[in-house]
């Protein structure tokens, strides 16, 4: 059996790449999602071992030193994001495509370790402005939080030129639509 391949979502927080990555995974049943380990807390609504793995900063550091993630990042203080080595592997020793949400320069690695067998696509913000107005309507973030996340933004975009596509997320439906079928291109390649 042939190894599964990789889809790689990044984007500046509040791009809308969660909405369009998951609207993406209900349309393809046979996509898997790759969940995260995070130290960062949990928001309203996000499920342990759904959206990530919720754990300590202390647990995270645990699973460094044993070599348990394939990548790892301390995106804000102390809120650490990790993909697992467990995780994917699982998937592609199946046969099985693996979707993953991570952060650019988890992108670019992730986009290193596996070359062609893995797509690096980036969701672009229509504006600066947008992106901050998105997260702010989102509510889940104080607003210095956001302020945060929108400084980080602008280095994040500097970044979309690395990728193998990107996608403009100003209409919800346009950017799902050629999402998808940049995806499906991709896993029937
Ligand atoms: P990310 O995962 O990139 O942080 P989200 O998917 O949580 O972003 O989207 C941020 C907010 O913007 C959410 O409230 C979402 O409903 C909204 N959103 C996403 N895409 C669009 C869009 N094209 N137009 C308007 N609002 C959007
Ligand atoms: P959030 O806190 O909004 O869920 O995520 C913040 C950022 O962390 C997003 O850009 C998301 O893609 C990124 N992220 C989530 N999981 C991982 C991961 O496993 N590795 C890396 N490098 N980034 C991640």
């Amino acid at each position: 059996m042939s190894s599964g391949k990789l889809i790689i979502f990044s984007a500046p927080s509040g791009c809308g790449k969660s909405t369009i990555l998951n609207r993406v995974l209900k349309l393809n049943s046979d996509l898997h999602f790759s969940v995260s380990a995070t130290s960062r807390p949990p928001r309203p609504g996000e499920k342990d071992g759904e959206n990530y793995y919720f754990i300590t900063p202390e647990q995270f550091k645990e699973k460094i030193a044993n070599g348990e993630f394939l990548e790892y990042e301390e995106l804000f203080q102390n809120k650490f994001y990790g993909t697992l080595k467990s995780e994917v592997e699982k998937c592609l020793d199946r046969g099985e495509n693996i979707v993953l949400d991570v952060d650019v320069n988890g992108a670019v690695n992730i986009k290193r370790l596996y070359g062609d067998s893995a797509l690096a696509l980036f969701i672009l913000p229509p504006s600066l402005e947008v992106l901050r107005e998105r997260l702010v309507k989102r509510g889940t973030e104080t607003l210095e939080v956001i302020d945060e996340r929108v400084s980080r933004a602008e280095y994040e975009l500097s970044r979309a030129p690395e990728f193998d596509r990107t996608i403009m997320n100003d209409d919800l439906d346009t950017a799902v639509n050629e999402a998808n079928e940049i995806v499906m291109e991709f896993v029937n390649s």
